[in-house]
């Protein structure tokens, strides 16, 4: 997996490298893409979709799935806890997750009381919805609701590895723009890279990206490079249009595209910020409307229902949890006290 804390010089140092040789040399340059979740968790959805895809692999009822990754309507707000780190870093977290909330959508994130942001505590029943770890190798997330679905309170949900090695004041531009990154997959959005309206599968130099990423640091199986950079598919995936300023973007040296920097994907420096592209997303995913959200889950339930019940109890549902339940009939956080200050 990836290694802890790439800062924005190693990328850059990477490009100068590249630039100079004319080729990238996968042992010398240590180029880390920006995050991939680790091979267990991707066994676990993978497992999950198969049977799925069993039912119905129309992209119409691919989106469908997608859909339900999303928090539902009762998720007014979603709670955040840390395995471990200063208040200090916490305090950086919870400021710059805080970033996606804004006035046109129902984002909303509890972290806890500012000098008291929230640890984790499995043990007091409690659903956390988003568990922060700093412990683990690279930086990921789950995406939006499978990280309760699919992952024990016990574990970790998002990872910013080697956040902990410098003071918070350190940490360059790119981690930050990483927090915002892993944060926009937890509300479940998914790499812009990846945005079937993008084409970048067509422009990436994919046996140069297998070589690279399948050495160190990433060490990533084909399976999770695969998860990481290949197309999606789907229908009805909230998509807006291919958007190159997104914070969701993977940024590689120019030699990855078959384009070069001329490529459409091809960026010169990691985006940061979250976009406009991004604003309009998590909009449309949350509308700032309460009964706008409600009618949109409810919808999102009948169309994942109408595919559920295609399964028998042979098939599907004899071999797998209740997913229409796991998704869509999660006790959320609409009756709880305010905790946030
Ligand atoms: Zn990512």
């Amino acid at each position: 997996m990836a290694a802890l804390g790439v800062s924005k010089w190693i990328i850059a140092s990477a490009l100068a490298v590249a630039a100079a040789s004319g080729a990238v040399a996968a042992e010398k340059n240590p180029l880390l893409a920006r995050d991939g979740l680790p091979d267990k968790y991707i066994k676990r959805i993978k497992q999950y979709q198969a049977a799925l895809n069993k039912l119905d692999d129309s992209d119409q009822s691919k989106g469908i799935y997608r859909n339900s990754t999303l928090w539902g309507a009762n998720y007014p707000k979603i709670r955040v806890c840390f395995l471990e780190g200063s208040q200090a870093l916490r305090e950086v977290v919870a400021n710059v997750a805080k970033e996606w909330q804004a006035e046109d959508n129902s984002v909303r994130f509890d972290f806890g009381k500012a000098g008291k942001r929230r640890t984790c505590q499995p043990e007091n029943g409690k659903e956390m919805q988003i568990r922060v770890s700093f412990s683990q190798d690279g930086y990921w997330s789950q995406l939006g609701q499978n990280s309760v679905v699919f992952v024990d309170q016990k574990e970790p949900s998002l990872n910013l590895g080697g956040f902990m090695n410098v003071t918070p004041d350190q940490l360059s531009d790119y981690e930050i723009g990483t927090i915002r990154h892993e944060f926009g997959h937890a509300l479940g959005i998914e790499h812009e890279h990846q945005n079937p309206k993008g084409g970048c599968d067509n422009e990436y130099n994919w046996n140069l990206i297998y070589s690279y990423l399948e050495g160190p640091p990433n060490n990533w199986t084909k399976e999770t490079i695969d998860w990481n950079l290949r197309q999606a598919s789907g229908e009805d995936l909230q998509l807006t249009k291919f958007d190159k300023t997104s914070v969701m973007l993977y940024q590689f040296p120019a030699d990855f595209y078959k384009k070069g920097a001329k490529s459409k994907c091809f960026v010169p420096e990691p985006n940061s910020q979250i976009s406009a592209g991004d604003r309009a997303l998590i909009a449309q995913m949350y509308p700032a409307n309460a009964a706008s959200r409600l009618e949109n889950f409810q919808e999102n339930k009948e169309k994942f229902e109408a595919i559920w019940k295609k399964g028998d109890e042979k098939t599907t549902k004899g071999v797998m949890f209740d997913a229409v339940k796991a998704f869509f009939d999660r006790p959320g956080t609409k009756d709880d006290p305010a905790e946030e200050d």
